[in-house]
């Protein structure tokens, strides 16, 4: 522990070693571990638990019931999508709580021939931003779209989420699988 050799082989600054020639402190040896010095073992049995934050926390509960909700701010009259306690562009906290439809369309979209672990796959997923109604513009959300071929998706194609049944449904944004076409008489 400590001596210049100690901080060689580690990678250490060579100017100090050079400078350092007696090392305050005793450097301990295999002797010297023996009883001579208490060593304690412990695992900890550590519970941990996350807070998304108000915003993001009532946002996924939701989910979990198969809705949507965002926050109205009433000084540049936005709703917030996904919801937040603040608004940046007011500087102000945000006034009510406010639940959206789960329909929306389709702002960008990728076709991506590598999984979610970077491998190469013939059948291509669909992924990209859907604008859900009733938030301002440009508020939305990134999922999977399905039910449809990369032939078919289009940027402004009308969707509608597909929820996971209620015993499946966790608290995440994958509680919804995809986003679908809007169907006629549908939202
Ligand atoms: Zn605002």
């Amino acid at each position: 522990m400590g001596g210049p050799d100690a901080v060689r082989v580690r990678g250490g600054d060579g100017d100090v070693t050079a400078r350092v020639s007696k090392w305050p402190g005793i450097e301990l040896g295999p002797k010297d571990l023996e009883g001579g010095v208490t060593a304690v073992r412990y695992r900890p049995e550590a519970k941990f638990a996350w807070s998304a934050g108000e915003a993001m926390s009532r946002f996924l509960a939701e989910l979990q019931e198969a809705r949507l909700i965002a926050r109205e701010c009433k000084g540049c009259t936005r709703i917030l999508f996904p919801p937040r306690m603040f608004c940046e562009e007011c500087y102000r906290p945000t006034d009510a709580w406010v639940y959206l439809r789960d329909t929306g369309t389709i702002e960008t979209y990728s076709v991506s021939y590598l999984d979610t672990d970077a491998r190469r796959i013939t059948e291509p997923i669909l992924v990209g931003v859907v604008s859900i109604d009733g938030a301002s513009p440009k508020m939305g959300m990134m999922h999977y779209f399905g039910e449809m071929s990369k032939d078919e998706i289009r940027i402004g194609m009308r969707v509608k989420a597909k929820w996971r049944a209620p015993r499946d449904r966790v608290g995440s944004v994958l509680d919804i699988v995809y986003f679908r076409p809007l169907r006629e008489g549908e939202g």
